[in-house]
Formats: C-alpha cells, sequence, structure tokens
C-alpha cells in the first residue's frame, strides 16, 4: 500500500534536484521554502502556509481530531572546502540511483519523502481521523528545535506526537544527546612583557583550567542508552595590547554534549568547581545566540539543547517501527542519533513524544560528495504514509 507510481518517482527525482539545486543556508531558506510551499499546493495540501519565523506548513486532516506532525529542516550547512568534492555540491547528479548534492541526505530526500508521502496518503482517497502537518523548518542547522518552539508556543499547533525525518537509514531513532555551549573568561592583569611578573596572564590561568577540564572529560556520565557525555575546548581567544604585553583576559569556549540526567546547572557546576579549584580568576556562562530569520523574526537564545529519550516501549516507538515492518517486511533497529536535532525541543522541552525514522545515512550528513539513495527515499515516502494512517487512524 501507498506505494509511489513510477510517475510519482519521477516527480519525486525532479522535486529532490530542485531542492538540492536550490542553496539553503541557515536563515537563507527563502527560495527554498517557496518551492516546497509550491510543491504541497500542487500534490493536493488541504492548507499551505508560511509562519512567522518562516517554517512551511502543510496540512491534510479533517481539522479536528489528534494531531501528527512530520519534521524536515530546509537549512543544510555550507559546502566546506569545495576541492573535498567529487561531484558539483548543487548539481543533483544521480548515478546509479544515488542522488549526490549538499543536503540530499540531511534533509533533502527525506524532506521531499514526507511530502510524496503525504501525496500517496491524498491519491489513496484514505481520509484521516486527525491532523497530518508537514512541516519544512528553518535554522535547524545552527539552533535546532528554535524554530519549532516558535511553531508551537506561537503558532499554536501542538501535535500529539513528532516524527523527525532526520536520516535513520530507516531505521528507528528514539532519542539523542544534548548540547551546550559554555564560554569561560579568565580575567588577568597586563603589564610589559619584559616584566611578566608585574601582571597575571590570563593565557596560563586558563590553562590551568583547561588541563584539569580534560580530567574532567574522562569523569563525565554515561548512561546505557545514550552513552557518555563529553567535554572539549573547541576555540580560545585573548586580548592583548600587543605581541609584546601580558594578556589581560583569554576566552575559551567548551562543547559540552550532555547524556541523560546531565543538566544546565549540573554541568555549568562541574566547570565553576573546576575554576575554584585552580583558583583562577575567571566566569563560565552559556554562550548565546542571535540570528535573523529570513521572514524577518529576530532569534535570540542560549546554546543549550536538552538530550531526550522516548522510552522503547512507548506506543510512537512501537507504532513506528510496525508501520517500517509493514512497508519492508521487516522489524527495523530502533537506536538513538549521534546528532542533535529538533527533538531537543518537542521532547526535550515540550515533552511532545518524538522518534526519528528516514531514508539515509546519518554519516552523510556535513560530509563531502553527500549522498542518498533514491530507492530509500520512495520507501520512506510510503512508511511516512502508512504510520500516518497507523498513527491518527481512519475516520
Ligand atoms: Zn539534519
Amino acid at each position: 500500500m501507498f506505494e509511489l507510481s513510477t510517475q510519482d518517482r519521477q516527480a519525486f527525482t525532479l522535486f529532490l534536484q530542485d531542492l538540492v539545486r536550490t542553496p539553503s543556508l541557515s536563515c537563507q531558506e527563502k527560495v527554498i521554502a517557496e518551492r516546497l510551499a509550491a510543491e504541497m499546493g500542487a500534490v493536493g495540501f488541504d492548507e499551505v502556509w508560511t509562519d512567522r519565523i518562516g517554517n512551511v506548513v502543510g496540512r491534510i486532516g479533517p481539522g479536528t481530531g489528534p494531531r501528527l506532525l512530520y519534521n524536515g529542516h530546509m537549512d543544510t550547512v555550507g559546502v566546506g572546502d569545495p576541492a573535498a568534492w567529487t561531484r558539483d555540491p548543487f548539481g543533483a547528479e544521480i548515478e546509479n540511483g544515488v542522488l549526490y548534492g549538499r543536503g540530499s541526505a540531511d534533509m533533502k530526500g527525506p524532506l521531499a519523502s514526507l511530502v510524496y508521502g503525504a501525496k500517496a496518503l491524498i491519491d489513496s482517497g484514505v481520509k484521516l481521523a486527525g491532523d497530518l502537518y508537514v512541516v519544512g523548518v528553518v535554522q535547524e542547522e545552527p539552533c535546532e528545535g528554535y524554530a519549532m518552539r516558535v511553531l508551537v508556543e506561537e503558532e499554536g499547533i501542538r501535535p500529539d506526537w513528532v516524527v523527525l525525518a532526520e536520516p535513520t537509514n530507516l531505521q528507528v531513532s528514539r532519542g539523542h544527546r544534548g548540547r551546550m555551549e559554555l564560554q569561560v573568561t579568565v580575567r588577568g592583569r597586563s603589564s610589559h612583557a619584559s616584566m611578566p611578573e608585574l601582571g597575571e596572564n590570563a593565557i596560563y590561568g586558563a590553562a590551568r583550567i583547561i588541563f584539569s577540564l580534560e580530567l574532567l572529560a574522562d569523569m563525565l556520565a554515561e548512561d546505557p542508552f545514550l552513552g557518555k557525555g563529553t567535554l572539549a575546548v573547541t576555540r580560545i581567544e585573548n586580548t592583548a595590547g600587543s605581541k609584546n604585553v601580558i594578556p589581560d583576559s583569554c576566552t575559551f569556549v567548551i562543547d559540552r554534549r550532555l547524556t541523560l540526567g546531565e543538566t544546565e546547572a549540573k554541568a555549568l557546576a562541574e566547570v565553576e568547581g573546576v575554576i575554584a579549584r585552580e583558583n583562577v580568576r575567571a566566569e563560565v556562562r552559556l554562550a548565546e545566540f542571535e540570528y535573523t530569520s529570513y521572514a524577518g523574526y529576530f532569534c535570540h537564545g542560549v546554546e543549550h539543547y536538552p538530550a531526550w529519550v522516548v522510552p522503547e516501549n512507548h506506543a510512537l516507538v512501537e507504532t513506528t517501527v510496525r508501520a517500517v515492518r509493514e512497508v519492508v517486511g521487516r522489524r527495523p533497529a530502533i537506536g538513538k542519533w549521534d546528532f542533535s536535532t529538533d527533538g531537543a525541543y518537542t521532547m526535550g522541552i515540550a515533552g511532545i513524544p518524538t522518534v526519528g525514522v528516514g531514508p539515509g545515512e546519518e554519516t552523510q550528513a556535513h560530509t563531502a560528495d553527500e549522498c542518498i539513495r533514491l530507492a530509500d527515499c520512495f520507501t520512506a515516502a510510503q512508511i511516512y504514509a502508512q504510520l500516518a494512517v497507523r498513527l491518527l487512524g481512519e475516520g
């Protein structure tokens, strides 16, 4: 059931090629948003609109009953080093059934599968007993969850379930670690570098804290399912009037991955403990971000994205596993993602049951020669149609 026809496969492929050929860096999703909205209208969604931050929302269903939301982000990371690519990152070339290009796996292929899954439902004549929303989300890459927060809290679209189409190679994902970006600022006192004893070198203070953090990193909490929390210093900068002046401040960035049970407060307290033990004049704080979406919405917040897990025996996980099995003929593996997703908000903050299933391999995300198998995209579309019927029921 819901298998894409030859004609639909051709239309899908052209649509996905269009998406890949349309660059869509975060905060620059205007053109791809228009393309997505046009396709949703063409395949017969009941309603298609763009919300205040620029998410494209398509809805099919009676306008009452439970709400199921399918999520796919429209933005991609940059190309990186062009020399690392052997294909045109915006060429959408197809070879042996594999489509190449930036965003093909993360996650324009999955996004196209959501749209064509909905088309398969519409064409089948099945009447859902609740509403299916397919949402093309903005700015997932820099601040995952933010645009979903706007949709849920400001636009009032609060679903009963969220399915993330991020790549899982058609397996089922039920969580991932969280992340935080921390900023440590070390204070010193400048003096002429020929008389360092008169100053206080902020770099030396930072070095003591950093060595201590390296030791702390080995002792972080571990969750049997999500694995270990991690900590890495990823950037360091200092201020000094010139190269012959003792630096009076030094700032460094910590990338902190949070496993289950590691809260913002706990992660901050650990670093504060290190600073106190090393007896360095320094403070740690959560980094902040500011962006303006392509639609002109001003976004600001802190760099904290919680870990989340949905229990393996949750009805949403079981129903998703069943829908995949019904389509592909075998039970999918149930696992987790290594990267972070919009689930950081939907399950991590809002507590909306969230699960992931998508075509494409997680390891393809953000790489040169990123690619996806078209056959897997077609299968995913079928799974999305099947899952919507299983979750919402027929009315
Ligand atoms: Zn992604």
